[in-house]
C-alpha cells in the first residue's frame, strides 16, 4: 500500500474568518463558529455537537460551490483538514481511498502522474474529495459516479459512521442522495457527512477514451479514441482556463461557483420545440439534456453582463453560464442576477433553470 498527503490547500485563516475568505465567490459573512478538525474523531464530534445544539451546520470543503449571505452569526462551519490518500493494487485495478479533506485536483494530478486511469477528464475542478459525490461532479464526458466504489460517511440522522456503496448514492446528473437530502431539509450540509471516498481506477493502461466532442477536437482525435492521461489533463486544463473554470485569484471571471445553472433535462416534446440549432443530448429516462449556456445566450444575455453597467455581479466575460463577483458583490446581487436570467430564459423558452451552488441564506445568531 502507498500513502500520500494531499490536504486541501485551504487558507490558513483563524476562527474569525468570513465566508468571503473561504469561498470561491468571495462573498459571505463571519460564521458564529469555525472549527478545524485534524482527525476523524474531532470531525464527527464537531458535527454531532453542532447538531445536538440545534445547528445550523456547514461542513465546508474548498467553498467552490457555495453562495453565502452576509449575516451568518448563527452558523457553525466545520472544516476537515485531513488529506491522507491510500492506494492499493487489486489485480489490474487500483483502489484509492482519500480523506474527504483532500484536494480533488491534487488527487486527479496524482492519478495522472501514476498512470491510473479514470479521473483525468475531471482535472481542474476545484474543491475537496468529500464534496465530489455530493453533486456527482462532472465535466468533459466524465462524472465521478463512474469511479466511486464506496464512501465512509457519518450519518447524522442515525448518529453512526457507516459505509455507503456506490449504488446507495442515488447518483444522477449533478445530483445524489446527499444533495437531495439538503433540498428536503433546506440545510447547507447533507445528512451524510463524507469521511473518505474509495475510487476504483484502472492501472492497466495510462490512457482513456475521449468522450466529449470539444476535448476530442482539442486533442485531434475522433470521439471514443484513446489519449494518454497526461494529454487529457493538459487539454482539459487549457480549455477550462479559457472559460475561467480554473481558480485564479487574479482573474475575477473565476470568482464564481463555476456553472451557476445545470443543463436542464426536458421531455422530448419540450426539446423538439426548441430551434433546430439548440444543442441537445439524449439523457436517462427518455429525457433530453439541453445546454443552459445556449438557452441563456439565445435569450439575449451576453458574457460580462450584469443588471446594469458596472454592476458588482455579472456573467463571466469568458462564459455566460458562470455568474461572477466583479468585486464587492453581495449574496443578494448574485441572486438578483440569477433571478433575472432565469426569468428571461423562462419567458423565451418556457424552461426553468435550476441553480447548481448550495445557498446559505442569512442566519442570525440564536438569541442568548
Ligand atoms: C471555477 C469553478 C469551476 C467549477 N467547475 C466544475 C465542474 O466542471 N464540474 C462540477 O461538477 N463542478 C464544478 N464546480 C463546482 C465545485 O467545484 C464542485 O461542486 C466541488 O465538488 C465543490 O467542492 P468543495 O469542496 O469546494 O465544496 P463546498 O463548496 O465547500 O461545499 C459544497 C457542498 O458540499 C458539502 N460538502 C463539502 N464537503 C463535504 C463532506 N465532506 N461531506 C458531505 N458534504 C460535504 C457542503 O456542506 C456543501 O453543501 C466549479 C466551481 C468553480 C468555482
Amino acid at each position: 500500500m502507498e500513502r500520500f498527503d494531499l490536504a486541501l490547500a485551504s487558507p490558513r485563516v483563524g476562527p474569525e474568518a468570513a465566508l468571503a475568505e473561504l469561498t470561491s465567490f468571495r462573498i459571505g459573512g463571519r460564521p458564529g463558529r469555525l472549527v478545524d478538525c485534524f482527525d476523524q474523531a474531532e470531525l464527527v464530534a464537531a458535527v454531532r455537537q453542532t447538531d445536538r445544539a440545534g445547528g445550523p451546520l456547514l461542513v465546508i470543503g474548498g467553498g467552490s460551490n457555495l453562495l453565502a449571505g452576509e449575516e451568518l452569526g448563527g452558523l457553525t462551519v466545520v472544516r476537515d483538514r485531513r488529506g491522507a490518500v491510500r492506494a492499493e493494487a487489486d489485480g489490474r485495478e487500483i483502489r484509492l481511498t482519500a480523506d474527504a479533506g483532500a484536494s480533488w485536483d491534487g488527487l486527479v494530478e496524482l492519478t495522472v502522474e501514476r498512470g491510473w486511469a479514470g479521473l483525468a477528464p475531471l482535472s481542474g475542478i476545484p474543491g475537496s474529495v468529500g464534496a465530489s459525490p455530493v453533486q456527482n461532479i462532472g465535466a468533459y464526458g466524465a462524472e465521478v459516479a463512474q469511479v466511486v466504489e464506496s464512501a465512509r460517511v457519518f450519518d447524522r440522522r442515525a448518529d453512526a459512521v457507516v459505509e455507503l456503496r456506490a449504488e446507495q448514492f442515488g447518483f444522477a446528473y449533478r445530483d445524489s442522495a446527499l444533495k437531495r437530502s439538503m433540498a428536503e431539509s433546506a440545510r447547507p450540509t447533507p445528512r451524510w457527512v463524507v469521511l473518505d471516498v474509495t475510487f476504483r481506477l484502472d492501472s492497466w493502461c495510462p490512457q482513456m477514451p475521449v468522450a466529449y466532442p470539444g476535448l476530442a477536437s482539442a486533442l485531434g482525435l475522433a470521439m471514443g479514441e484513446r489519449a494518454p492521461l497526461a494529454a487529457i489533463r493538459r487539454a482539459v486544463l487549457a480549455i477550462r482556463r479559457g472559460k475561467g473554470m480554473v481558480l485564479d485569484a487574479a482573474d475575477r471571471d473565476t470568482w464564481s461557483a463555476g456553472s451557476f445553472f445545470t443543463n436542464p433535462l426536458v421531455s422530448a416534446d419540450v426539446a423538439a420545440a426548441l430551434p433546430p440549432r439548440a444543442p441537445r443530448f439524449a439523457a436517462a429516462g427518455g429525457l433530453v439534456k439541453v445546454s443552459a449556456a445556449w438557452l441563456i445566450t439565445a435569450s439575449g444575455i451576453e458574457r460580462g453582463q450584469g443588471l446594469r453597467p458596472g454592476a458588482p455581479a455579472a456573467t463571466s466575460s469568458k462564459h455566460v453560464l458562470a455568474l461572477t463577483n466583479r468585486g464587492g458583490a453581495t449574496y443578494d446581487d448574485v441572486l438578483a442576477l440569477a433571478a433575472w436570467i432565469t426569468a428571461r430564459v423562462e419567458a423565451r423558452f418556457g424552461i426553468r433553470l435550476t441553480p447548481e451552488p448550495v445557498r446559505i441564506p442569512p442566519i442570525a445568531p440564536a438569541p442568548a
